[in-house]
């Protein structure tokens, strides 16, 4: 990091306005938005077992709006075939309605009609035309040959969770955007127990609390009064030394 990045100034210029929150969520929010830098955005929280299964569809439609962008780039006909073929296996599994998830501005909507158990079934196909959509992606180098972001190509290619095996439906995961090497390092050091690096986001969890740095462990297991107040004294320590 370098030292003249400034950090957050307070939980809400750190966290999405549409993240959702439990108490242990909150919390953990509390505790770390002061060592973040602005360039970092929390960008999802608690999310309940609906949202968990409208992600998948979130995917499935960003999937196969990529491949339908491909098809239109200059490429060997083979390559226009294996996208095809993975286009017909995604749509062998539509939700209903087909279309709104990708660029709606509340997860849970558009409301997909499928069961479960067809989502589930869905997750399972998204999850397998990832990877050949990423294979795709690299033998016919499509991200040189396009003029959308690399970033854009890695979300496509992203694994995604099953529903009801995703830890945000705990509180304890969040999603932070920004410089992925960056936002790693800091939440290492505040005692996260899962760092993921995804290519649009880091995914983070905090199974055991927060662990401030420079102090003996002060997380959820210690009176929460005196543990505040250490947060709160390290959060200025933090401003001071990256401003
Ligand atoms: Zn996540």
């Amino acid at each position: 990091m370098t030292q003249a990045a400034k950090v957050h100034p307070s939980a809400k210029s750190f966290v999405d306005p549409r993240v959702r929150e439990t108490k242990v969520t909150t919390e953990i929010i509390n505790k770390i938005y002061g060592f973040f830098p602005l360039s970092s955005k929390l960008i999802s929280g608690y999310l309940d077992e609906e949202q968990l299964y409208w992600k998948v569809n979130y995917h499935w439609e960003y999937l196969l709006e990529m491949i339908e962008h491909s098809e239109k780039l200059p490429l060997d006909d083979k390559f226009t075939k294996a996208l095809h073929a993975i286009k017909n296996v995604l749509e062998s599994n539509k939700p209903d309605p087909a279309r709104g998830y990708r660029l709606s501005n509340v997860p849970g909507l558009p409301k997909d009609k499928s069961s479960h158990a067809v989502i589930l079934a869905r997750h399972k196909l998204v999850s397998q035309s990832k990877r050949d959509f990423k294979r795709v992606v690299e033998a016919a180098d499509l991200k040189s040959k396009s003029k959308r972001s690399p970033k854009s190509f890695g979300l496509a290619c992203a694994p995604v969770a099953a529903p009801g095996k995703g830890k945000h439906s705990t509180g304890y995961a969040v999603d932070i955007k920004g410089n992925n090497d960056e936002i790693a390092r800091i939440a290492r050091n505040l005692g996260a127990s899962l760092v993921f690096p995804e290519d649009s986001h880091v995914h983070v969890e905090f199974k055991n609390g927060v662990i401030v740095p420079g102090t003996s462990n002060v997380g959820v297991q210690q009176g929460r009064q005196g543990a505040a107040m250490k947060v709160q004294s390290n959060q200025q320590h933090a401003i001071h030394r990256y401003q």
